[in-house]
């Protein structure tokens, strides 16, 4: 990565992350801080998002409804300083996997918000490994520090052991708990105190020069600035100083400790982002990756949105930009139909409001309301037919079926179950044989907040049971085998939303004789988005 060729100024100033932690760590507060920092919001407390709702839902729709403006659903932009900062949000639920692993393709980085308490969490560590399937770089932040958290050392062993990743420490904490004064920042060399008395004031740096300045014990009590000088060394000599080759290639992470809700080592994390945060990145795809260098755009939709404005059936699709420089009315070709779309009232997502994208760089992430021509996995260029790749659906986890309250309305529910099937939300077949739907999710809580979102989206009532099926796998193979496999497996043979043929079953031992039986046929858990 750091042998790529210098980007223009406007692109190589798009830092494009999403958070990711385990729920009630603190995403929410540090999001918040990050606004209030970025300028986007006047006073820290206007985005509080409260109640369970917020966990099925985007926090971020949770916070429009709080704000009583529209924010966005899915993306938020802001400056900072000289950088464009891209948040992109993560649902929270573990539930949501599937999502989550799609919005992560496109980020560029993420962060990682530990409870300072609890260490690695069983959420933390499920994201971070779906951030290492992609090798994606990883700052973290330890928040919290003005409870009682754990020994220093301890936290970032537990980092290393558990996520197998190298750690090295930006800053250090000065005492925890009650007694958390700050931390000494080990990039820069620098004191930074934390003010108790007013949670959204900037804490104040004071420039030393280095830890032997006389200057650190106008500040710190005696025997808090001996351990703060022990730890310093201890950590200068027992870990790895910061190499940014290894943080962009995911094998190391930058550790800053702080308290998202004083208001404490916020600005020193995002000042990490944007200096060492990775610029924007290629986007693999076929049948070559694309720069974002590359003067022509392009763009990839990770995230379609039903239904954000009920009053309309419109959809928004999210679109990450790969390259170029794109501007409102552009024409771009929509790659799987081979159709020029004009993109005529793209939004952009920042923080302040959501607006008009009159242009966008590599690495922004628009919105276009469309009525349903873009799916997830679609890709947009200017013609070159070029299809981006890595992003997967997987083979759902749970299976019921599906039917409306009211038989009559069987029409409107397939209406329905395909709308959400085209967001993402659920994979939806139609059995080969006999009649109705089965919907499959990754997580149980998806069909509950499926249930919910038919009625009130649709008005519709519907009932889920359990299925006979346990295992959706889909089936490759050449055509004339797989017209064979069909026919011998009727009653195991059903369609996904997209035609594709699926193979279900309820044992394994069923999936393990395909694969001794039928030697041309593949079976697959993933399929790519086409
Ligand atoms: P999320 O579930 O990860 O979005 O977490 P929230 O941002 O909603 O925070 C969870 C709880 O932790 C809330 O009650 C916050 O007020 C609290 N919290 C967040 N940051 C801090 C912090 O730095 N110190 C303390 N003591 N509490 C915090």
């Amino acid at each position: 990565m750091s042998n790529r060729p210098a980007l223009p100024a406007e692109i190589a100033r798009r830092r494009t992350f999403a958070i990711i932690s385990h729920p009630d760590a603190g995403k929410t507060t540090l999001t918040e801080k990050f606004l209030l920092y970025g300028g986007a919001i006047q006073m820290a407390g206007q985005v509080r998002a409260k109640g369970e709702a917020r966990r099925t839902r985007s926090d971020f729709m949770q916070m429009e409804k709080d704000r009583g403006i529209s924010v966005s659903a899915s993306a938020m932009s802001f400056d900072y300083q000289k950088f464009r900062f891209n948040l992109v949000d993560t649902p929270g639920h573990s539930d949501f996997s599937e999502d989550t692993y799609r919005t992560l393709t496109a980020v560029d980085a993420a962060i990682m918000v530990i409870d300072g308490a609890k260490g690695v969490e069983s959420q933390t560590q499920k994201l971070f490994e779906v951030c290492r399937m992609r090798d994606l770089p990883i700052l973290t932040f330890c928040n919290k520090m003005d409870r009682e958290s754990r020994d220093t050392f301890d936290i970032i062993d537990e980092i290393q052991e558990n996520l197998a990743i190298d750690v090295t420490p930006a800053s250090w904490p000065i005492g925890m708990g009650r007694d958390f004064l700050g931390c000494y920042d080990l990039l820069r060399d620098r004191l930074e105190l934390m003010d108790r008395a007013d949670r959204n004031k900037v804490a104040e740096s004071v420039k030393i020069e280095g830890l032997d300045d006389p200057k650190l014990a106008e500040h710190i009590p005696a025997g808090m600035l001996a351990t703060l000088r022990e730890e310093v060394e201890m950590a200068r000599a027992l870990l790895p100083p910061l190499d940014i080759d290894a943080m962009h290639e995911g094998t190391m992470t930058p550790i800053w400790f702080g308290s998202a809700i004083n208001s404490f080592g916020v600005r020193e994390l995002m000042d990490g982002i944007g200096v060492y945060g990775p610029e924007p990145q290629p986007t693999p795809a076929e049948p070559r990756q694309i720069a974002p260098e590359e003067s022509k755009v392009s763009g990839f939709v990770f995230k379609v949105q039903a239904n954000m404005d009920p009053k309309h059936r419109d959809r928004v699709a999210f679109v990450r930009m790969s390259s170029g420089h794109f501007e409102r009315g552009m024409k771009l070709t929509h790659v799987r139909s081979k159709k020029p779309m004009a993109i005529s009232n793209p939004v952009l997502f920042l923080a302040s409001d959501r607006e008009l994208a009159e242009e966008a760089w590599a690495g922004d992430i628009i919105g276009i309301p469309n009525h349903g021509q873009l799916r997830i996995g679609d890709t947009l260029t200017e013609g070159e037919m070029l299809k981006v790749t890595g992003i997967p659906s997987f083979a759902p986890e749970l299976l019921q079926t599906v039917r409306a309250g009211d038989p009559m309305k069987a029409k409107h529910l397939e209406k329905a179950l395909m709308q959400f099937a085209e967001e993402g939300a659920a994979k939806v077949f139609k059995p080969a044989f006999g009649s109705g739907f089965i919907v499959g999710v990754v997580g149980a809580l998806q069909f509950e907040v499926l249930a919910s979102r038919i009625e009130q989206e649709y008005g519709l009532p519907v009932r889920f049971d359990a299925s006979q099926f346990t295992s959706a796998r889909w089936v490759s193979g050449p055509k004339a085998k797989v017209e064979a496999f069909i026919a011998a497996n009727k009653q195991h043979i059903s369609y996904d939303n997209d035609g594709d043929v699926v193979y279900m079953t309820r044992l394994q031992w069923d999936i393990d004789r395909v694969g001794r039986d039928h030697p041309d046929i593949a079976l697959t858990a993933t399929k790519e988005m086409m």
